[in-house]
């Protein structure tokens, strides 16, 4: 079979298997609540690491929610780009998912028309803090990309969409700022970009649902802004996945 014509037949299958990941147990638990998931006990990574798979099937769909967990050495959340993208390499290698939806909380610039509470779907991502000033490196650096197209979802939802910027910290640097203004993003989090080479390694489609817990261009100061809002954002979010997996529910890819 032509890749093509593999690419083409998958996306004409119903989607069957979804990982989600997401990076913040106060992100994850209420939504493993919503959906009835149970912690796997025997656990499909290896051992000794502390990321965490809640499964359940809700509908005909089988959900994995895959939380990094807690960081060994520091006790709070794996956040960042270096977890992300191990959890969801080894999720791919166990359960072969037919799409992946990274979920979580952002950052959002109100100049680019984000506020706080809002839910994005993010059309494109990069990096911001990947700086290589060498020819092609500096394009590598950045790994701008388009991510899969679910028109039919924007429609149906009416979600905002806009493009999105990671890097591997809350604040932002002059350097981040400026890169962040070139990547032209709406919205910033630690996790996206990283989901997203690890889904394009493998041709698996991506969604990013991005929920705005705090406003980058905003006068308030970014981590107080962040706890203030993260609880009821999250509720926000959370309601957005879940009509989001209701709408997958018995889809195709290319019926998204
Ligand atoms: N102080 C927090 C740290 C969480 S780090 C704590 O109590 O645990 C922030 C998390 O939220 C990351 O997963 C990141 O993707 C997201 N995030 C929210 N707002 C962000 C912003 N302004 N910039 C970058 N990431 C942000």
């Amino acid at each position: 079979m032509a890749p093509s014509e593999t690419v083409s037949a998958t996306q004409e299958k119903p989607i069957s298997t979804i990982v989600i990941i997401i990076a913040m147990q106060t992100e994850a638990l209420p939504l493993v609540n919503s959906l009835q998931l149970v912690e796997d006990k025997n656990p499909v990574f290896p051992q000794g690491v502390p990321w965490v798979r809640y499964v359940g099937s809700y509908k005909d769909l089988q959900i994995n929610l895959i939380w990094p967990g807690k960081d060994s050495l520091f006790g709070v959340d794996s956040v960042g780009t270096v977890s992300a993208s191990l959890v969801t390499y080894a999720s791919f290698q166990a359960l072969n998912p037919d799409l992946i939806i990274n979920a979580g909380t952002a950052g959002g610039f109100k100049a680019k028309g984000a506020n706080i509470g809002d839910v994005f779907i993010a059309t494109d991502v990069a990096f911001h803090d990947r700086r290589i000033p060498i020819p092609v490196f500096d394009q590598y650096g950045i790994g701008a990309r388009k991510t899969f197209s679910t028109p039919n979802l924007l429609k149906e939802f009416d979600l905002k969409s806009g493009k999105l910027s990671t890097g591997d910290s809350l604040d932002m640097s002059t350097y981040d700022e400026a890169a962040i203004l070139a990547n032209d993003a709406t919205i910033k989090d630690m996790e996206g970009a990283a989901v997203a080479y690890v889904a394009d390694l493998f041709s698996v489609p991506c969604i990013f649902l991005k929920a705005v817990t705090d406003i980058v261009d905003g006068d308030k100061p970014t981590p107080e802004e962040f706890l203030q809002n993260l609880v009821a954002v999250t509720a926000a979010l959370d309601r957005t996945v879940i009509k989001v997996v209701d709408f997958i529910s018995g889809k195709c890819l290319s019926e998204l």
